[in-house]
């Protein structure tokens, strides 16, 4: 069991940071996205050695980024993709790492490993520890407040996936079991609800808070080697929501409608994501996402399918026949 990653919270905490970074180690190499990067240029403290603006996670992307960049320490600065790349570069290079993670949503700067894309699909890969994850509460409310109330997700989604592993384990699917790790998920759920006002008003506590929690469930799927208790039929939903219609939404936004709507169909306690969803302000309504019920209908009438072909973890998604009754039970799901 690995050790929790270092954080350091605070209002203001990435200003300056240039500076400091090159003091103990050299002038540094920016991995960043345009709007963190532009917040945080004007005061860095120092030229950096280079700035990349991450493009994608492919495979052949980053290990050209490897092979140019020039020896420095690694700041990560931006969502997950620019936490992602300045891990592979730091893991390959064996160059020092700090992140600065510009929004609450993704527990990529919580995790060893790389999700690297090739030709043959996603990898996963690297053993990327930072010295440290600075967490700048006045950085991350820069960002829009849906955006920020949609960091829930990867959290949110704990609560379906426990019970999809829990209904593959009855069913003899799947081996991996853990009672400790199926109570932490409960645990984590628990406690995204007490904290959900707090992260609606964004405020410094809500932002620690859920961080925190993005932390535990970092050092979990790192310590499991799996995130079965994280991830289930509401990110199958997800992924095939972006299959079938050939784009997608923030992920977690689309992560919490898929916690909303498979919840629903699980008979799992529905009314108690709802309490979630309402409590955190996040949008779930598909004409505030700016997605239509064609594109959920066709969703979940092509999930079944969808799971098999794709050979993800069995859930309710195997088993879903979707009809008019599901149809409605969807429906009164969102309908708040
Ligand atoms: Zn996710």
């Amino acid at each position: 069991m690995g050790d929790l990653f270092p954080v350091t919270f605070g209002r203001g905490v990435a200003r300056g940071l240039g500076g400091e970074l090159r003091a103990r180690h050299g002038p540094p190499v920016v991995i960043s996205q345009p709007e963190p990067w532009a917040s945080l240029e004007p005061d860095f403290g120092t030229e950096p050695a280079a700035v990349v603006m991450v493009k994608s996670l492919e495979r052949q992307y980053l290990d050209g980024l490897v092979t140019t960049l020039p020896a420095g320490p690694i700041l990560g600065i931006g969502g997950g993709s620019a936490m992602d790349a300045a891990k592979w570069v730091h893991w390959n290079r064996g160059l020092p790492l700090w992140q600065v993670p510009s929004l609450p949503s993704v527990n990529a700067c919580f995790t060893h490993m790389v999700a690297v894309r090739d030709e043959t699909g996603v990898h996963y890969s690297a053993d990327a520890i930072p010295e440290m994850v600075f967490v700048d509460f006045d950085l991350m409310r820069e960002a829009p407040a849906h955006l920020l109330r949609g960091g829930i997700g990867d959290v949110f989604t704990c609560h379906t996936a426990r019970w999809d592993w829990e209904y593959a384990v009855a069913r003899g699917h799947d081996p991996a079991w853990d009672d400790f790790a199926a109570s932490e998920s409960l645990r984590i759920v628990a406690h995204l609800y007490d904290l959900a006002p707090e992260i609606r008003e964004r405020s410094d506590d809500g932002i620690e808070g859920l961080m925190e929690l993005h932390r535990l469930i970092g050092k979990m799927c790192d310590d499991y080697g799996h995130a079965r208790f994280e991830e289930g039929s509401e990110h199958f939903f997800a992924y095939a929501f972006e299959f079938v219609n050939g784009r997608t939404i923030m992920h977690g936004e689309l992560g919490s409608l898929g916690v909303l709507v498979m919840s629903a169909l699980q008979g799992n306690r529905p009314d108690y994501a709802r309490q979630i969803a309402q409590r955190a302000g996040i949008r779930h309504r598909p004409e505030e996402l700016g997605i239509s019920w064609p594109e959920i209908d066709a969703t979940l009438a092509a999930l079944p399918g969808f799971v098999a072909r794709e050979g993800l973890w069995y859930s309710i998604a195997n088993d879903l026949e979707y009809g008019a009754r599901e149809a409605a039970l969807v429906r009164q799901a969102l309908d708040f």
